[in-house]
């Protein structure tokens, strides 16, 4: 194997340059140096320690704790002619005795080993044996009691540095948070390496809220207008919501399926696997579908329920292009969300301590959804850094308005007063829009001075008053009194007329356009390269069904599209597309010729 990282780089995975600290970093561990890499999903992090793997003498041994990816990141690695294996509970003793004996040959550049089967005695010895490159240790936030990825054997982990002193660590992890960050330091003795830590943008991604309506036929809806025949994943909160999503879209057309932790093992390995497998499979899940989806070409993330904080909101996002191609986080979000959150804090065991922390990331993602200003600003400002406008989320792309909102808070803030600070959002609305329901006339409230002083704005309007009223802390929402509204302190000043409030200029949720018949991945491709690209993805399918393999692992969606835009004529042009490497030249490139 050559020398050079770069020339492995282009010459082995088929890319001109390294993106971001992928150089220093490859360049300080191909040294012997230790190194925490801080990344976001998407930008890279594995060549961090593949590279130098191939690079150095002996095999590189990576920790991970996603036994269920390791077939495919193993084929991964052999379509590119890297010789790549890994230790874990699925295989059998004669096929994992063959393993070991090519690692103590030092016969592999790479084996992937399962934490809790490093840590044998007998796993131990045979690589004390064996000639190691490197040790990279992935998804290294599982060493963090406090995160909700905590994996014990991770914190055993230290054993690396006390058995094999001379052996370079990486540690790599997309979870950045300072705490976190520490917590890696001390518990894997990495006091000495070299942080390389980028920013946790994903500039590839667009943020979008829309206004809750309807929200499983919104967003069936986006699916249509921009993501037909795309992978993508659907959050719901609650299991029931998931089957019903999800059934709701299947008889709509959409190849959906539901994943929750009420399923069988058995049924969720097996929905994993076809949205890993195949092309287009939308996943409506809990947050119990999270770590371990390594899939590049997911093209949207959309939430039906709100979040319960930025953190878990941004990690469930950043499962969306991790290939760099643009894609989709869409949210619809409601008063009803903010409403039920509130509730399930406050209904929970826990102390009050843990509930005021929960209130205050609830109210942080809700500054979130009711932002004017960028969203990705907003977000990035919540992870401690600092950036311009994107021009690549809703409020840069179609600025909202903000229009002088006193008079509909003051009618809203005194009509809740009126009704006693007694009565929910729903009751406070009809009193304001003059509805005289049941429960209006039961309690005379139509006599009251604020009864249809709202009358000009539709009730789903009210609706966006009050949740901003509640964001800007003008009112709350009392769960101990069956979600009465009530003013606060705050709210004096605005009902004197002593403070002006600015709201955002409502817009009705645009209705259902026109369904796209292509994929949006080809919205970028000039249309005579479109059948090309069909024809490759085609012929990608088959030879991954074929191998047993994602499709990905072929190929990726970025390749294919630039290989149908250039159509190259000989291999030598072929060779100087992104992520055509030389073994895959050499196996597909006849066929590839061939095709367009
Ligand atoms: P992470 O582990 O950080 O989420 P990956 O290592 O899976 O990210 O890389 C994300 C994608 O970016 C992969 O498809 C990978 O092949 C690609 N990639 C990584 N580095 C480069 C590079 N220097 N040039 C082009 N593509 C790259
Ligand atoms: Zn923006």
């Amino acid at each position: 194997m050559p020398r050079d990282p770069l020339h492995v780089l282009q010459h082995v995975f088929g890319y001109p340059a390294f993106r971001g600290h992928q150089a220093e970093a490859i360049a300080h561990v191909t040294g012997g140096g230790d190194a925490l890499v801080l990344m976001p999903t998407g930008s890279g992090k594995s060549l961090c320690y593949q590279v130098p793997a191939i690079v150095r003498d002996g095999v590189g041994v990576v920790v991970s704790p996603l036994i269920a990816l390791m077939h495919d990141q193993v084929a991964a690695l052999e379509e590119l002619g890297v010789r790549a294996a890994f230790l874990n509970s699925t295989l059998s003793a004669a096929e994992a005795a063959r393993t070991e004996q090519m690692v103590r040959r030092g016969e592999l550049d790479l084996v992937y080993v399962a934490p809790e089967r490093l840590l044998t005695e007998r796993c131990l010895a045979l690589l004390e044996a064996s000639p190691l490159a490197l040790f990279a240790i992935d998804e290294a936030h599982c060493v963090s009691q406090w995160g909700h990825d905590f994996r014990p054997e991770y914190i055993q982990l230290s054993v690396l540095h006390e058995r094999f002193p001379t052996v370079p660590r990486i540690a790599l992890t997309a979870t950045a948070d300072q705490q976190t960050r520490a917590e890696i330091i001390t518990r894997l003795q990495l006091e000495s390496a070299r942080v390389f830590a980028s920013s946790v943008d994903r500039p590839n991604i667009r943020y979008r809220v829309v206004d809750k309506d309807n929200g499983r036929k919104q967003v069936l809806d986006f699916i249509n207008a921009e993501h037909a025949g795309d992978a993508g994943i659907v959050y719901c909160l609650s299991r029931k919501k998931v089957e019903e999503t999800a059934e709701f879209l299947a008889a709509h057309g959409v190849t959906a399926l539901p994943y929750h932790a009420g399923m069988s093992g058995e049924s969720r390995a097996r929905h994993q696997q076809r949205f890993q497998r195949e092309d287009g499979v939308v996943m409506v899940a809990t947050i119990a579908f999270g770590m371990g989806i390594d899939k590049p070409d997911v093209r949207f993330v959309a939430h039906l329920d709100l979040p319960k904080s930025v953190e878990g909101y941004y990690q469930e996002t950043g499962r969306a292009g991790r290939d760099g191609l643009p894609a989709n986080a869409w949210m619809a979000y409601g008063l009803q969300d903010v409403v039920q959150q509130r509730r399930m804090i406050e209904e929970s065991e826990a102390d009050d301590a843990y509930k005021k922390v929960q209130m205050g990331k609830l109210d942080a993602m809700l500054g979130f959804c009711e932002t004017s200003d960028c969203r990705r600003m907003r977000l990035l400002a919540y992870f401690g850094e600092s950036a311009a406008p994107c021009n690549n989320c809703d409020t840069c792309l179609n600025p909202p308005v903000s229009v002088d909102g006193t008079v509909a808070v003051q009618q809203l803030l005194s009509c809740i007063v009126r009704v006693g600070q007694r009565f929910g959002a729903m009751h406070v609305i009809d009193v304001l829009r003059g509805d005289a329901t049941d429960k209006v006339n039961h309690w005379q409230h139509g006599e009251l001075s604020t009864f249809g002083i709202g009358r000009e704005r539709s009730a789903q309007e009210w609706r966006a008053v009050i949740r901003q009223a509640i964001a800007l802390g003008l009112i709350v929402v009392d769960h101990g009194s069956y979600s009465a509204l009530k003013v606060t302190a705050a709210s004096r000043a605005v009902l004197k007329g002593e403070q002006p409030v600015p709201l955002r200029e409502y817009r009705a949720p645009a209705k259902g356009k026109k369904a796209k018949k292509a994929a949006a991945i080809m919205a970028d491709l000039p249309d005579d390269a479109l059948p090309v690209f069909e024809r490759l993805r085609a012929w990608r399918r088959d030879l991954a069904a074929e191998h047993g393999v994602p499709a990905y692992v072929i190929f990726h969606d970025a390749t294919l599209k630039e290989i149908a835009r250039m159509r190259p004529g000989t291999l030598h042009e072929l060779r100087g597309i992104a992520g055509v490497g030389e073994r895959k030249l050499e196996a597909y490139g006849g066929e590839i010729l061939a095709l367009v």
